[in-house]
């Protein structure tokens, strides 16, 4: 039987949502951490850490497949700067943590957002909309800007001191880090987002994954974060960049992958995703081989052609490839840049608007 809570809590690992909880903790009240997973954002490995260093309780919550749908369908009320669907991501979190109080006995909710921070998400309209839309209206409580909004039931009935709540707003941190000292936190986490969605270059990895493969899986997305990313219309394949790329490569791979490795001189392993919907033609194979090869041209005498094994399901062959130093150019394989990437979002929206 799970344990009973006050409150259920959405933790991120950042200061504001510490110091939300620890300022409901300190009124006595028993406050769960729900630590949101998805592709893009989550540290599951560091919850026995910030457990042990706030005296926190903290759960994870697994949305990985949910944010893959977000995205896919496009978020209802916009991105931010970059794949960012900061309040559709409100909106989620909060209502699913809304499904979970019966579970866990607790009677509202708690975020540890401020009004004004950011400003996109923070805005008190934006904060409004958020709590409307998640159904969290009299739910939920945001301890660290409470004095700027009106009481919720839980103050009105006297469980919550309002007295005891926060008034921070802006985008400043001084107000956070003086309730820090005086909660005696041992360690102040940096104020980095930790949001793939919102850093340019994890966003531009991720735009083709969800805009040209069939289904795309947390497994698709674990692949995007990793080494080189090189798309040929809807095909896709990664090369590594050191020796750490080609083994996580190498381990990550599923057996219907293609693996293409250089056998006759040291070079990267590339790992072509194939699934249903992704399929690849014989010529497929033989241009991201040649694509390979151009990764050792540098180290060859010129003329020598390259011996590139090709590895799927289990079944192995060597095809013969000419090197070439722009092989880039040559075949139709090429990068993402983030500008490409947000001139495709911006033509995406213009055509689902
Ligand atoms: S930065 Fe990322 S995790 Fe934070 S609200 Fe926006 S989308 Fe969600």
């Amino acid at each position: 039987m799970n344990q009973t809570y006050h409150a259920l809590a959405l933790y991120s690992g950042g200061l504001d949502s510490i110091l939300a909880m620890k300022t409901i903790q300190d009124q006595g009240l028993r406050v769960l951490g729900l630590h949101f997973c998805s592709p893009f954002f989550g540290h599951p490995d560091k919850i026995e850490h910030w457990q042990r260093t706030y005296g926190l309780e903290i759960h994870t919550v697994d949305v990985h497949q949910k944010y893959i749908d977000i995205l896919r369908q496009g978020p209802r009320f916009g991105y931010g700067k970059v794949l960012n669907p900061c309040v559709d991501c409100k909106i989620t979190m909060l209502a699913h943590a809304k499904t979970l109080l019966d579970q866990y006995g607790a009677r509202f909710l708690i975020s540890g957002e401020v009004l004004g921070q950011r400003p996109m998400s923070q805005r008190r309209d934006t904060l409004n909309l958020i709590s409307k839309q998640a159904g969290v209206r009299d739910l939920l409580l945001r301890p660290l800007c409470a004095g700027h909004m009106p009481p919720t039931p839980v103050e009105e009935e006297g469980l919550v001191d309002r007295s005891r709540l926060h008034a921070i707003s802006g985008r400043g941190r001084k107000d956070q880090l003086r309730l820090a000292e005086a909660y005696g936190l041992k360690e102040i986490p940096t104020p980095a987002g930790g949001c793939l969605l919102a850093e340019q270059e994890s966003a531009k990895r991720f735009w083709p994954v969800l805009t040209r493969i069939p289904e795309p899986s947390p497994h698709d997305f674990a692949l995007a974060n990793m080494a080189r990313q090189y798309w040929n219309k809807n095909l896709w394949i990664m090369v590594g960049r050191n020796k750490m790329d080609n083994d996580a490569l190498e381990r990550i791979a599923q057996d219907q992958d293609l693996l293409f490795k250089a056998v006759d001189i040291q070079g990267p392993l590339a790992l072509g995703r194939r699934k249903p919907g992704m399929d690849w033609s014989e010529d497929d194979i033989r241009e991201a081989a040649l694509f390979v090869a151009g990764f050792t041209a540098r180290k060859r005498s010129s003329g020598d052609p390259a011996q590139i094994r090709v590895t799927t399901s289990g079944q192995s062959r060597i095809l013969e490839c000419p090197p070439s130093t722009n092989a880039q150019s040559t075949t139709g394989w090429g990068d993402m840049s983030w500008d490409q990437a947000r001139q495709e979002k911006q033509d995406w929206i213009e055509t689902h608007a």
